[in-house]
Order: structure tokens, then sequence, then C-alpha cells
């Protein structure tokens, strides 16, 4: 195979730089990430070697430009690995993995590269630059002094230790915790004990018993989180207490999986490199590159939440004790595996709402035009219309053109909705192309759902976690295909990580909001609307629990933070003390309200992407509620609401520092009141 055969190398013929995949084998990928690479570093190359002084054009809008052909192979690339991840593909991705962080590492840790970018950012104040360009050097200059790029030599030598042997404890960490969870898997060994479940799932956990050669009897496995979704359904006090012990003993027994010595040392090794970088702990460093700024922000938003958690959470446990003690035989005092079964009482004599009736009123294709379409054409001016004639990676990954109110194309949305065996779990939207004046291109951007495939000549039925799940993707795609940048590095998504929630949570909004909700949910066999009564219903559920559902998640992201501002010569040896003393602290330790995750199985911090950042949920959730009060101050869905949230906050996505971008579309911070309303917990 010749470069001029290989399709990754030459420029697309389709609509929007969308990819020709029906070309593309994945034999073509490492040859085409080969040559990307070594062009990449060509161009990084000619930038150092340029004898004259360094400036914005010859430097920072050169890195701008560089790397062209590598970011269209990855953007490529990873959308099929994560959707579509044949063997081949697999193989060709864990080949690919450390190529590219040695690739990454060798840009960013450039120490002459470094320099020239530093003397450009010395001369910020004189040069005559927009604001774009003075903040892409900026980000430029602080993204590569945040990774290291201005050590000394021994110290970056220590440096790439460090994150060898982190990343080899991840790893551990993360063997231990799969290894711990299918040890601790329940046994059950009659019926009875799952009495309350549905019959479906006694015979799902029956046939994970025999496959462990446990015939006969009945095998529970558990979530990566502390509850466990059948501890709401079984009647037997007995099993809910066993399971919830399993799941709460994960990585912290004296055994083979034991996580407690591994997290310590991760812990250690964090708090050194972040000293290594000049930063008094992990959550300092990581802060650092984010909205938040420094721990002591976060420290101040988790506290306030935190009191009104814990007190909505002791009211709650209070109506649960009154179930008890008026229903139980013999009451006794609830407990943390008690919690959900009596919720759910509580929950179905309150509201008399069962979610899963109401999938008739949620079709598939009626959701996606009426509803989620719909919402965008009022809010934004914009129109979608399906590309038949364009195929994307996947057959079942359908194209649609978007147009704005005056008939310029805006680029392409490609929806990937059901599951199938080669896509990873979850649902997630990702560019394939990012938009960029520099470039000259426009959006194409992807959301990809795991909605299970209806029999053959069905309609898909959506639950309504789905319907929720489809208009926050959406949220994200929208900031992708609204971004008017003119540098890739700031293209739509590309925000801070406590950022970039935001816009998905707030097109949230409008699944519940009358007009467009009266527009998509019909019943699909008699086009009936969706009961007032109902949906009053659905509205009220919404700070029911809120309680207990704010206390385990600030009490996770609370530890999060107490592991990481930690010092480098601070040193733990009894994990549990730790935990109790730090959810004392914060008054999050009610023993019937545990954290959502405890430390020896806290993956997304110990081995996912999430150290010292599990907040940002919470943190844009602030964003989120203060913006929507916002549009429903002004009118709901309205052109002008739409055009001032795209033109000031999702179409300059990295562009500005993103709360001043907050600023300049709200008039003023974001406040938390109206986050607390709508989880209940004002006082
Ligand atoms: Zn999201």
């Amino acid at each position: 195979m010749t470069d001029a055969t290989n399709p990754l190398l030459l420029p697309s013929h389709l609509p929007h730089g969308l990819p020709d995949y029906s070309a593309i084998r994945h034999e073509h990928y490492l040859p085409a990430f080969r040559i990307a690479f070594e062009e990449h570093r060509r161009e990084i190359d000619r930038i150092i070697k340029v004898r004259s002084v360094p400036t914005f054009e010859n430097t920072i809008e050169a890195l701008e430009r560089s790397g062209e052909l590598l970011d269209r192979v990855a953007h490529v690339f990873y959308t099929v690995s994560s959707a579509d991840a044949t063997p081949q593909i697999q193989e060709v991705d864990s080949e690919l993995a450390p190529l590219m962080a040695a690739h990454r590492d060798a840009i960013t840790l450039n120490g002459q590269l470094y320099r020239r970018v530093q003397q450009v950012h010395a001369q910020l104040d004189s040069l005559p630059l927009d604001a774009e360009q003075r903040y892409l050097v900026e980000r430029h200059h602080r993204e590569m002094s945040h990774a290291g790029a201005r050590l000394d030599d021994a110290a970056k030598a220590r440096l790439t230790e460090l994150n060898q042997r982190l990343s080899t404890l991840s790893n551990l960490f993360e063997r231990n915790l799969l290894a711990d969870t299918n040890e601790l898997a329940v046994v059950f060994d009659t019926a009875e004990e799952l009495d309350g479940l549905a019959a479906g799932e006694i015979s799902a956990a029956a046939r994970a018993a025999d496959e462990r050669g446990l015939a006969g009897r009945f095998l529970v496995p558990l979530p990566l989180f502390t509850g466990h979704p059948y501890l709401a359904q079984l009647r037997d006090r007995g099993s809910r207490r066993r399971i919830l012990d399993a799941s709460r003993a994960r990585g912290s027994r004296d055994n083979g999986n034991d996580n407690r010595p591994v997290l310590t040392e991760i812990a250690r090794l964090r708090a050194e490199r972040a000293a290594l970088l000049g930063y008094d702990s992990h959550a300092a460093y990581v802060t650092a590159d984010e909205t938040a700024g420094n721990p002591l922000a976060v420290e101040r938003m988790l506290r306030e939440l935190a009191v009104p958690a814990a007190r909505n959470a002791a009211a709650e446990k209070q109506s649960l004790q009154a179930v008890v003690d008026e229903t139980e035989p013999e009451p006794f005092e609830v407990e943390a595996h008690d919690w959900a079964y009596y919720t759910e009482l509580v929950r179905s004599a309150r509201y008399a709402i069962d979610t899963s009736a109401l999938r008739p009123w949620f079709e598939a294709e009626r959701v996606l035009h009426d509803g989620v379409f719909y919402a965008a054409t009022r809010l934004y001016g914009v129109t979608f219309t399906e590309r038949r004639d364009l195929t994307a990676y996947h057959p079942g990954a359908r194209v649609f053109e978007v147009h704005n109110e005056d008939g310029a194309a805006v680029g392409l949305y490609v929806l990937d909705l059901y599951t199938r065996d080669t896509k990873r779990g979850g649902a997630w939207m990702n560019s394939i192309v990012s938009q960029s004046r520099l470039r000259a291109s426009a959006p194409v951007v992807v959301n990809n759902l795991n909605v299970p495939q209806p029999a053959d000549g069905e309609p898909t039925l959506l639950t309504l976690d789905e319907v929720t799940t489809l208009f926050h993707e959406f949220g994200h795609a929208l900031h992708g295909l609204f971004a008017t940048v003119t540098y890739p590095h700031f293209a739509g998504t590309n925000v801070f990580r406590d950022f970039v929630e935001f816009p998905s949570q707030v097109n949230e909004m409008w699944i519940l909001w009358p007009e467009v909700l009266d527009n998509y949910a019909r019943h699909h066999e008699t086009g009936e609307k969706l009961g007032a009564a109902i949906v009053e219903r659905l509205r009220a559920t919404q700070t029911f629990n809120q309680g207990h559902a704010t206390s385990e998640y600030l009490a996770a992201a609370w530890l999060d933070q107490a592991w990481h501002r930690l010092s480098a010569s601070d040193t733990v040896d009894d994990v549990a003390a730790f935990e109790a003393d730090a959810l004392a602290d914060i008054g999050l330790d009610d023993p019937a309200v545990p954290t959502r995750y405890s430390s020896p199985y806290f993956a997304h911090v110990f081995s996912g992407g999430y150290s010292a950042g599990y907040y940002s949920y919470i943190w844009s959730e602030v964003l989120d509620a203060d913006t929507v009060d916002w549009f429903r101050e002004n009118g709901g869905l309205r052109r002008e609401n739409g055009d001032r949230f795209r033109s000031r906050l999702l179409g300059v996505g990295g562009s500005k520092d993103p709360l001043a971008a907050y600023r300049d579309f709200r008039g003023r911070d974001a406040e938390i009141a109206p986050l607390l309303k709508r989880r209940g917990l004002e006082t």
C-alpha cells in the first residue's frame, strides 16, 4: 500500500469534510498515523528552528496549523474505536496507545518549543492581537508549563518516572477492583431470598450462578457504585444487607485485591508530582487549570451544599422510619440497606408514577424530530435534513445536515442511537471534524447512545432516562456545531472539565417544557398527549429523595478532594479512619447515607480521569440551574434567548475565559440559589 492509495491521507470529497468511511479499512490506520506523527514532528521542528525572534505568527499560529493531518486521522479513528470497535480496530488501538502518548509528551515537554512560547507570552502586552489570539497565547503557555515543560532535565526524568509508576498503579487499582467485584458477587441459596425481583431478574441470577458452576443457586453481581438497583425491590432485609456489605467491602480486604496500599501510594505520588510542578497538592495542581481555580473554591461550594443536603437526608430518613414503624410487624431502625426499598414505597404512594409505563409516549423518531430538533429550531432557528445519500462509519449512524434560518449550512450532525457489541457502554458526543476558521473547516459531530434495538417492525420506544440522555448529548452536539472560533484549539467542546457538562445539562430543560413536551410526547398508536396529571407528577418527583442523592454524591466529591489535598510529606496508614474523619469534617457521616464511592472502589479518581475533579458535575450544574432560571425569566423558548445563549456562550467554545463568557451571557456571575431550589435544598 502506498500513501497515494491510503484514503486517510487524502482530503475528503464528501460534504463538510465527512470522511469517506466506505473506503477506509482497518489496515489503513497505523500507516496513516505513522505518517501523520512524522509530519507533525517536522512541523514542530520547523517552528523551533526559525531563526528570527518568536512571534505570534511563527510560533503560536504555526502550532495551531501544525498537526492537521494527525487531528484528522485521530478524529476518524477514535470515532470508530469507541462506536464500532471490531477486534481488528481494538488491535490497532492497543498498538497505537503508547505511540500516541509518546508523541504527545515529546511535544508538550519540548523545552525548546516551550521557550519560544514563553517568549511570545512575555511580550503579550505589547503585541497587536485580538482577544482570541491573546487567550490562545495564554492557554499554550499555561498548558505546557502545567505539563512540566519548564522543568530541568533531572526534574523531567523524575516526572516521567512518576507518570509511569502512577499509570502502573492505576492499572493495578482497576485490576484489583474488577477481581474483588467478581469475588464478592453475592450468592443466594434460594429464590425466596430474592423475593421482590422480577421473574427475568431471578432467572438471570440463576443463569449467572450456573455459569460459575453454582447450579441451583443465584448470583447477584455488583455495580460500580455503593448501592445496587435491586435494593429498591428486595423484600428480605437480610438479602439487602448482604448485598450492601459486599459492595462496601470491595478493595479493602486483606487479600490479593487490596486497593488500600495502592490508593495511598497513588495519593502520595500525585502529591510528589504536584510539588515537583510547584503546587501544594494534587488538588491545587488540577484545579489551577479548571474554572474553579483552587481547592478552596471547591471546598466552599461543597460545604455550602453539604449542610442542606444532610438536613434533607435526615428528614427523608424520618419519613422512611415512619413507614417502617407503620408497616413492619417488628419495626427496626432504618439502615443504609433499607433506604432504597422504603424510598420506593414512599415514591409510589406519594406520586403514583410508574416511569416504565410512559414508553409508548416516547417513540424515538418523534422524540428526535418533534422534541430535540424542534426545541433547537424554536431557539436557534436551525433545521435538520436527513442526508440518506451520506453514510458515516456504520449503517446505523444517520447523517443530518444542519442549516441556519437564512439557509447557510452549519455542518453535519450524526446520530448513532442503537447499542451493538462493538460499541462501548454509556452515551457521549464527539467530533469527527472540528470547526475552525484557520483550517476552513465546518463541524461534523456525533452523538452515541446505547438504546436496545426493537424487534423487527416494532417502533423504538424510549425510557424517560433515554429521552433525557438524548437531550443531554444533543446539548454537547450544539456546543460543537455552533462553534465560530478561529483556532482549532478552542473548537466547541474543548473547554475545561468543570465547564463542559454545563451546555448539555442546560439542554435537558426542554424535556418537560410544556410546548416541547406537547409536541413530542404523543402515544405512538393513538397520538394522544401525555396527561397533564402525569406531567405534573413527573415535575413534582424532581426534588424527591434529593437529600440522599446529593449527600452521597457530595461525600464522594469531598473524599476525592481530601485525598488530593494531602501534601507530599503526609502519610496515611488507615484508609477507613481517614475516610471517617473526612466525612465527619464535612458533616456527611450518617451511616444510613453512605458515600456513593468508598476510596478502595472509587475508580473515577484512582484509575479514571477524574482525580480531584469529581466535583465537576455539580460545579457545572450551578451554572446550568442559574441558566435555566434565566431562560424562565425571559420567556423560555424564544429566538432572542437562543441567539443570546448561542452567540455569547455556545459559539465562543473555549476561546475565552469561560466564566467571563458566562458573565457576558448572564449579566452577572452564577448564583447557587437556583441549584438549591432545584434540588429542594433551600432553607
Ligand atoms: Zn455530558
